[in-house]
């Protein structure tokens, strides 16, 4: 299929994006890797009327660190975090998670900033960015904010992005000293989307325990969610067999799942306590004394 017929808009800074936005109001949509839009246009599932290109605006992509925080670019693509040498040896897990995503076409393209302005149910990038308390910075006609993770996701493919907003960076906080992360996904076969993917941060608390424990869930309902029960559960225990796996057994509870052409509900409810076990076993296993 092809896309209803649009105006096509080059940005050529933040500013002029937002103005292009603020302009047209729904009617207009931010272009950035095209993965997940294009598609949806094809299928006549998105009809903006103006398409913003934000692709070519300078000092949106690469990796800094900073401040204790590695900074990804809204542009950054999902492949030059995947090889990134500051992000894997800073915060392995962002590599990792990154490696895991599609194939080298859709990592080539995709960006970190249209994955997690996009929402999609089944992305990897919001796990990480809750698991981790990832800051999103929009920039809107009234300026700049900062956004927690934790407020960001808000529903099926809803952010808390108002409509003339862009997202430009993304700020994941380095972990305390010996902490431990990972990132366990089951992949979809076919589009090697998360069926269901859970992220996990284990921060060394005393005598060998962890505490500020960060579990989160994608793929298995309407949006990526903190898994509580589990940090609850571990929050001040060590991390031994025993624990992580009475933690794991509570990774579904309170998550909102619904039976779809993955998997009936009791199938994903089990797929996320397995993939927690395995999130926590690794996490717990990069922890460094
Ligand atoms: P676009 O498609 O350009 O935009 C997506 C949406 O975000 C649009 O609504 C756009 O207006 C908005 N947007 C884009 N950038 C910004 C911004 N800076 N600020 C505000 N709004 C913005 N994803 C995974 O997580 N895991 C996978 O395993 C995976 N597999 C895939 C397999 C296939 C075959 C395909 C086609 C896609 C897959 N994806 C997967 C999705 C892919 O990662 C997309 O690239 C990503 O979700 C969207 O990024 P994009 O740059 O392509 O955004």
């Amino acid at each position: 299929m092809y896309p209803a017929s649009f105006e096509y808009h080059r940005a050529s800074s933040v500013k002029q994006a937002v103005g292009l936005l603020a302009q047209h109001g729904d009617d207009a949509k931010l272009l950035a890797g095209g993965h997940s839009l294009i598609p949806l246009m094809k299928l006549r599932l998105a009809q903006p009327g103006h398409l913003v290109d934000i692709g070519r605006i300078p000092g949106l992509s690469g990796i800094r660190v900073e401040k204790g925080a590695v900074v990804i670019g809204a542009l950054t693509t999902h492949e030059y975090v995947a090889s990134s040498p500051a992000a894997r040896q800073s915060l392995p897990v962002l590599a990792e998670a990154a490696g895991s995503i599609g194939d080298q076409q859709v990592r080539n393209c995709g960006t970190i900033g249209g994955s997690l302005a996009h929402a999609d149910p089944a992305a990897d990038w919001p796990a990480l960015a809750l698991a981790l308390d990832a800051r999103i910075t929009a920039v809107g006609p009234a300026g700049k904010r900062a956004i927690a993770a934790d407020e960001f996701f808000v529903d099926l493919l809803t952010t808390a992005l108002r409509p003339d907003e862009m997202l430009t960076e993304v700020r994941f906080p380095i972990p305390p000293a010996g902490s431990g992360a990972a990132y366990a996904k089951h992949v979809h076969p076919a589009s090697r989307f998360a069926v269901c993917g859970v992220a996990a941060l284990l921060v060394p608390g005393s005598g060998g325990t962890c505490k500020d424990v960060r579990v989160a869930v994608t793929g298995v309902g309407p949006k990526a969610t903190r898994a509580g029960a589990v940090e609850h559960s571990l929050d001040g225990k060590k991390p031994v067999a025993d624990a992580i796996a009475a933690a794991a057994a509570r990774a579904a509870d309170g998550i909102e799942m619904s039976a779809d052409l993955q998997g009936s509900v009791e199938y994903k409810q089990h797929l996320t306590c397995v993939c927690a076990r395995k999130a926590l076993e690794r996490a717990a296993g990069a922890m460094k004394a």
